[in-house]
This record gives C-alpha cells, structure tokens and sequence, in this order.
C-alpha cells in the first residue's frame, strides 16, 4: 500500500431501519481505517427522495452512536445538500461527450441523462475477491440522471467518493455489479480509481438470505432486548471475517488491531443467534452485580411485577441468580412466562410428597422441617444471609443426612425439582417468607 492516507466511507440510504447488515458495513469500514490509522466518513445517500424518512437518518446516526462505531467527519453530509455540485459534475460530462440527454422510455417523462459507454472490459482488484472482469457492453448506455437536474445513485456516490477523496470503498456484495458502471463514471470525471472490497453476504443458518422472519435485522431491535453494543460489534466483525485464529471474544481496540480485508471470506457470512447470544452472555457476566439488578429492571415484565411478593428489592436479591441464567436482558421474559422465576415472587404450590426425600419419611421430613425453623430464629433479620443460614445449618445436614434435611428446605422454598440452593432461597425470601414457606411445608405433612 503506498502511503495516501486511508479514508473510507459509511454512505447508506436512509430508507428504513438500521439493518444489522448496514451496521457489519459500517464496523469494516471503520475498523479497516482505525487499523490504517485512517478516517472513515460517515455520510447519508438521500437522493431518492420518495423513500427517505428523517426517522431512518435518525435510526442511523443513532445506532452508529449506541454501537460505538466513531466516523471522522463532525457534520454528516447528505446528498440533497450537494444538488448543485452533481449537476455541475453532469453538465461536464455532456458537455465533453462522456453524457447525452435522451428520450426516457416511458411517454411524458421528459429527459433521462445516459453515460456514454465506451464498450470496454473494465477489471479491478477486489481486496476480498481478487481480479474482477466485467464487460461493460452489456450495460448499454446507462442512465445517470432523470433529467439534468436529478442526478441517480450511479452518479452522486462517484461525485461523493471523488469529493470526499475516498481510497477505499467496502461495501456488501450485492453491490459488486454496480462497480464497473462507477468505474466508468469516474473515469469520464477523470477520478483516481479507489480500491474495492465487496465483503460477503449475511445468510440465516439454513444459508437463506438473511431476513427478519428469521432473525431481528433492525439494531433497534438488539437495543431493546438488552443486548450490549460491545457484543453487537463483536459478534458482526466476526460475519465473513476471522482473524485465522481461535480467538471469538474481542474488544474494539482487539478487533482494530487485528481487521484485515484479506482475512475476509468470499462465501456467506451464517448469522448464529447462539453464537451472538453467547457473546452477549460473555458481556453480561463482566456486569458487576449492583449494576446488573438496576439494568434488569427495565426488562422486568408485567407478569412478574403482578406477582403477589414482587418488589424491586425481591428483584435485586435474586438478580445473580438470574444472571447466571440469561444470555441477554429480554430472557426474563421467556423465564417469566415459563413460570421459572414464580418462587421468588409467590408461595410455591406442589403436592406435600413432593418434600420427602428419597427414603426419608414424612413423619421425619415434618421433624426436619420444623427443626430447621427453630435453628433460622436464631439469625437475625439483617444477617440473614446465605453463608449464615449455612452455617446454622450445615451440622444438623451432615449430621441427619443433606438429602433428608437440604431437600425438603429447597423445596417448601421452591415447589420444584430443580432451583437455586436452599441457603440462596431463604436469603432472597428473607427470613419472614422462609418461616412462612417451612410452616406450610410443615402444615401439608398433616
Ligand atoms: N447507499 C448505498 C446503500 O445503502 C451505498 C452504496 C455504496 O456503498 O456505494 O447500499
């Protein structure tokens, strides 16, 4: 590479969310300028003025902002600012033979602007796909412009790219057929050629194009069900790209120091939701635990707030229990409805034969768990924690058999087969419900 400062460019159309696809382009871009110890400039193509909403440009210059992903230009540029410029670019190329002005197809709509095709090969080195030839003579003289005021997407991101000085143009796939008719134009304009890398396309995992039936493809989605933007950048630097290592796990700093075009992969990018959902779990298990029980409470959802012992406090003692078993903040719903979270927030409901041990009996199951009430009166409200519970406890469970005694605690505490320890419950209870819960226990035994 010779020593031209890198610059590349994020330009998408502002025409609908902010596609998980969209946000991949942006993040190789940028990362392939970091690495260069270049710039990316981060700029709206808003030609197509029946598709482009505000609210899109919003979505766009937000999602770049949550994902962390930096751009080097302080205002953003948007094509309809740039209106004159184009016609400039467009009356020079008529005026010296590389445009002509043209009869549109269709009746009553006037003068369409077509580039003159000089009919050649046109080959370029693709940095992710090596040596392309097109021939060009199949394009026939394409349109450019809808009349010599409205300039076409061809047009105004060749004008852009050579404007803006761009050295490196990375961009999805589907825009590979595009290249040589803006090679062309910049020729015509007399614009050094940047170098191209189409980066691969991103399938669902039974390799179908990637849609939103089968994955969230809006950023704003991820947002919203917690997901962290850490996890996010992580998980899509790895779509079509790997560093030709073990490594999964990276932070940005990692990933600018290790992006290169050449390790991207020609064939399609799987979008693995368990993968992704695994790397948000490495994230979420870096949340220390004050922090994680404030940011959870956001996704607490309705069925469990209505729960008749829910309160934000409950929540707080149970929230590293919960975050050992979540991916990412919106599980809580899903474990909410699954009923999995109930003995937090109600008394647990099961049949009394339930809290007999193995070959213990119910007669001493009754014992046991009255035993157990007595022993916990002894701690305090404040100390009732489960490292104090256990301590109170542990020699009568050695002594009488940890089945025979842990069992029937967990469960007058759990109703269920399968929870946290008997120590952990009673603490997140608190000692009141823990009474409670053993009395009942007690009572069902007859
Ligand atoms: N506006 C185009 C898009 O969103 C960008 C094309 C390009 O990168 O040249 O796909």
């Amino acid at each position: 590479m010779n020593a031209q400062k890198v610059i590349t460019r994020f330009p998408p159309s502002p025409t609908g969310f902010f596609h998980i696809g969209s946000a991949r382009t942006a993040l190789f871009n940028y990362l392939f300028a970091r690495h260069h110890g270049g710039e990316m400039i981060f700029r709206l193509e808003d030609t197509d003025t029946e598709r482009n909403t505000e609210e899109s440009a919003q979505s766009l210059i937000d999602g770049m902002r949550w994902l962390g992903i930096e751009y080097d230009n302080k205002e953003i540029p948007r094509q309809s600012d740039r209106l004159e410029r184009y016609q400039e670019c467009l009356k020079q190329l008529i005026k010296e033979g590389h445009a002509y002005e043209a009869e549109a197809s269709k009746d009553g709509e006037g003068n369409v602007v077509r580039f003159k095709n000089p009919n050649k090969d046109i080959t370029f080195a693709d940095e992710v796909r090596g040596e392309i030839t097109f021939n060009t003579t199949d394009l026939g003289d394409f349109v450019i412009a809808r009349n010599t005021e409205s300039p076409l997407y061809h047009l105004t991101v060749v004008v852009d790219d050579m404007d803006m000085s761009i050295t490196h143009v990375i961009r999805g796939e589907e825009h590979i057929s595009n290249t040589p008719r803006q090679i062309l134009i910049l020729e015509a304009l007399g614009a050094s050629r940047p170098v191209y890398g189409h980066i691969p396309l991103i399938l669902n995992d039974d390799r179908s194009k990637m849609s939103k039936r089968k994955n969230a493809v809006d950023i704003a989605d991820y947002k919203k069900q917690g997901y962290f933007p850490e996890a996010i950048v992580n998980f899509i630097a790895l779509l079509g790209w790997n560093p030709g290592t073990e490594q999964e796990l990276f932070t940005i700093e990692e990933l600018i120091k290790q992006f290169d075009l050449s390790k991207v992969q020609k064939g399609g990018a799987i979008f693995n939701k368990e993968k992704l959902r695994s790397i948000n779990k490495h994230y979420l298990g870096q949340v220390d635990d004050g922090e994680f029980g404030h940011a959870l409470k956001e996704y607490v959802p309705d069925i469990l707030t209505k729960l008749p012992q829910y309160s934000d406090d409950r929540l707080m003692k149970a929230a590293s229990e919960i975050q050992e078993r979540i991916h990412v903040f919106s599980d809580i719903t899903e474990l909410a409805q699954e009923g999995e979270l109930d003995y937090y927030f109600m008394k647990p409901e099961y049949k009394p034969e339930g809290l007999v041990w193995k070959k213990s009996t119910p007669e001493a199951t009754q014992k046991h768990l009255q035993h157990i009430r007595i022993m916990l009166e002894d701690i305090s409200e404040e100390s009732f924690t489960k490292e104090n519970i256990k301590k109170v406890l542990w020699d009568y469970a050695t002594e009488e058999g940890r089945g025979d005694i842990l069992w029937p605690m967990r469960y007058a505490l759990s109703g269920c087969d399968k929870s946290p320890d008997p120590f952990t419950l009673a603490e997140i209870v608190g000692k009141e419900e823990t009474h409670a819960r053993l009395h009942h226990a007690y009572t069902m035994l007859g």
